[in-house]
């Protein structure tokens, strides 16, 4: 069985230098395209970055804030279902509710017979 892990948002990734976020690029983290795919499997190019395929892009989140609003659609190696706004699980942000995973206690340690405890 995979270990189960929380999916972040979705996020759009831009070109460095799309017009739209000008602005307000520094406020944006970016990253070489491919750690950003594999950092934000959930994720769709704008425009900008469609057109030009850009060594790095820059990273937004696609949803504003929002409460989590399971899907009801599970991949196998995610931790619940994915939220149908941001198909997250929204658990990897400090801001965002925690979930604690229950884990099987550990089996007692059994000696073998005639080996006595330290
Ligand atoms: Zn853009
Ligand atoms: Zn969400």
């Amino acid at each position: 069985m995979p270990e189960r892990r929380h999916y972040p948002p979705m996020m759009t990734f831009h070109a460095p230098d799309c017009p739209g976020l000008a602005p307000m690029r520094d406020g944006f983290i970016s990253l070489p395209l491919n750690e950003a795919r594999i950092k934000y499997p959930n994720h769709h190019l704008d425009v900008c970055a469609a057109i030009d395929i850009t060594p790095y892009v820059v990273v937004e989140k696609s949803m504003g804030d929002h409460g989590y609003s399971p899907s009801g659609t599970r991949p196998e190696d995610a931790i619940r279902s994915l939220c149908r706004k941001c198909f997250g699980t929204h658990g990897e942000d400090e801001d965002r509710e925690v979930i604690t995973v229950k884990t099987q206690p550990k089996p007692r340690l059994t000696l073998p017979p005639g080996a006595e405890r330290p």
